[in-house]
């Protein structure tokens, strides 16, 4: 064995025995690893320092008690989360994600991901993320409320504009945000915009913001086609979910001439070979907040299943796939069944869809793979240039935010693109995010020493 490959693999070996039953986080550890033996022959100098053992151990890692009162005036314990993973770059970025499934593991390979994937946006922004195993399923708005009041009560001494700066993810949307920032503000006695983005565009959130995950996944696979000599035009796609990412990503795909055939929620999916009517879609999500079974109810040639899109034996002719919805989602058999489907080209607008194998699968393949670090970083750079516009007391118009995003999904495009080619491993997205990401993050660190 070469001598990066032993320095990786005891590194690795650390990790799983300083963090033992965190799989996720073993796993988003595995996945940027794998990559940086490349990176390590070529430049030795990165096992100096213990640099991969440091941006393996989180900065800061919080954990606090979050009582709540429910409308019958019974008491709940939840646990919060905060974890501050890397701040080499700018302050922690990352969102909050309330649901019951909601551990530290969980939370350690987002903010692990998010390290990378804010690195390869080229703002200044590190790594973090948070949560809780709060469920916020048939809760109504004053619990909902008191919930993210109590949240915020012990996290606001950890976040600030210079500090951290929590946002979304599942679970947490701008209802949520609002609560949240309205007992910041409150307790800090200090209207600190820059500490908490995807606000209301009337109280210091960008345009677009809403819209940037699913957009930028569009975009990024949009980039991927035309490389190969295609585009959207024309294609048939499935996506996964039906939340704030998923809607978007429909709308970004339809506009740019493709049809979607599939969504889905956490209790089934909708087959609708006519294309996704995504103002039913909405209504039927969004506005009446039901299951997606009532979406095929209202659609003629709509059929609902129970299971996930990704357990469909036939997918028609789709070509493009778009998992949207949580981790490991798609896992080898799922794989297997969308390559013998036919589809070339998974671009990933949740974190961490793909189960390892799955990815490999798609290598071997010869698929066109975005790995969501690259491929649903539009979401945290438009939080980033919310960030912007808050500390220059400014908002932008739409068309100029567009712009921007749209302009950082084709720099992360060209970068992976061109890192995996220096790299030797050209068309090798999965390599070229990791160690771009890697780069960025690892140079810093150094020149601001060991801390
Ligand atoms: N939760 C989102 C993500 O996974 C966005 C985070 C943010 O805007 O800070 O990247």
């Amino acid at each position: 064995m070469s001598p990066h490959h032993t320095h990786i693999s005891q590194v690795h070996e650390q990790i799983i025995a300083r963090n033992p039953g965190e799989r996720e986080f073993h796993q988003a550890v595995e996945e940027v690893f794998e990559s940086l033996h490349l990176v390590l022959e070529k430049h030795p100098e990165y096992m100096d320092g213990s640099v991969l053992e440091r941006m393996c151990e989180p900065e800061r890692q919080i954990i606090f008690r979050v009582p709540w009162t429910d409308d019958g005036g019974t008491v709940h314990i939840n646990r919060g989360f905060r974890v501050q993973f890397n701040s080499a770059l700018g302050p922690y970025k990352g969102g909050l994600r309330f649901h019951p499934d909601v551990l530290l593991g969980t939370v350690k390979f987002l903010s692990f991901e998010q390290v990378f994937k804010n690195s390869l946006t080229g703002l200044p922004i590190g790594g973090g993320k948070g949560g809780s195993d709060f469920d916020p399923k048939g809760r109504s708005e004053g619990e909902i409320m008191r919930f993210c009041q109590s949240f915020m009560t012990e996290a606001y001494r950890h976040i600030g504009d210079k500090v951290d700066v929590p946002a979304g993810d599942i679970g947490v949307g701008r209802r949520e945000i609002g609560y949240l920032f309205g007992q910041h503000k409150r307790i800090t006695n200090r209207y600190e915009a820059g500490a908490i983005t995807g606000k209301g565009t009337t109280w210091g959130g960008s345009l677009l913001r809403p819209e940037a995950t699913g957009y930028g996944t569009v975009y990024f696979t949009e980039h991927m086609l035309r490389a190969a000599g295609e585009g959207m035009d024309g294609r048939r796609v499935a996506v996964s979910g039906s939340g704030n990412v998923a809607l978007h990503a429909i709308e970004k795909v339809q506009e740019l001439g493709g049809t979607v055939i599939a969504a889905s929620d956490s209790a089934g999916h909708v087959h609708d070979p006519e294309g996704i009517d995504l103002e039913l879609l909405r209504e039927v999500k969004e506005v009446r907040r039901e299951r997606i079974s009532a979406y095929a109810e209202a659609r003629p040639h709509a059929r609902h299943h129970s299971g996930a899109v990704w357990t469909r034996g036939d997918l028609e002719d789709v070509e493009v796939a778009l998992p949207c919805a949580t981790q490991n989602e798609i896992d080898a058999d799922a794989a297997r069944r969308l390559v013998s489907n036919g589809v070339r080209v998974v671009a990933e607008g949740a974190n961490m869809p793909c189960t390892p194998q799955a990815v490999q699968i798609f290598r071997e393949n010869r698929l066109l793979f975005a790995p969501g670090k690259a491929a649903n970083a539009g979401g945290v750079a438009v939080s980033a240039l919310e960030m912007q516009q808050n500390a220059s007391r400014d908002s932008w118009t739409a068309e100029y935010t567009d712009e921007r995003l749209a302009g950082t999904m084709e720099h992360i495009h060209t970068l992976c693109a061109e890192t995996a080619k220096e790299y030797g491993v050209p068309g090798d997205y999965v390599a070229g995010a990791n160690i771009a990401g890697f780069l960025r993050v690892a140079d810093a660190m150094i020149a601001q020493g060991v801390i």
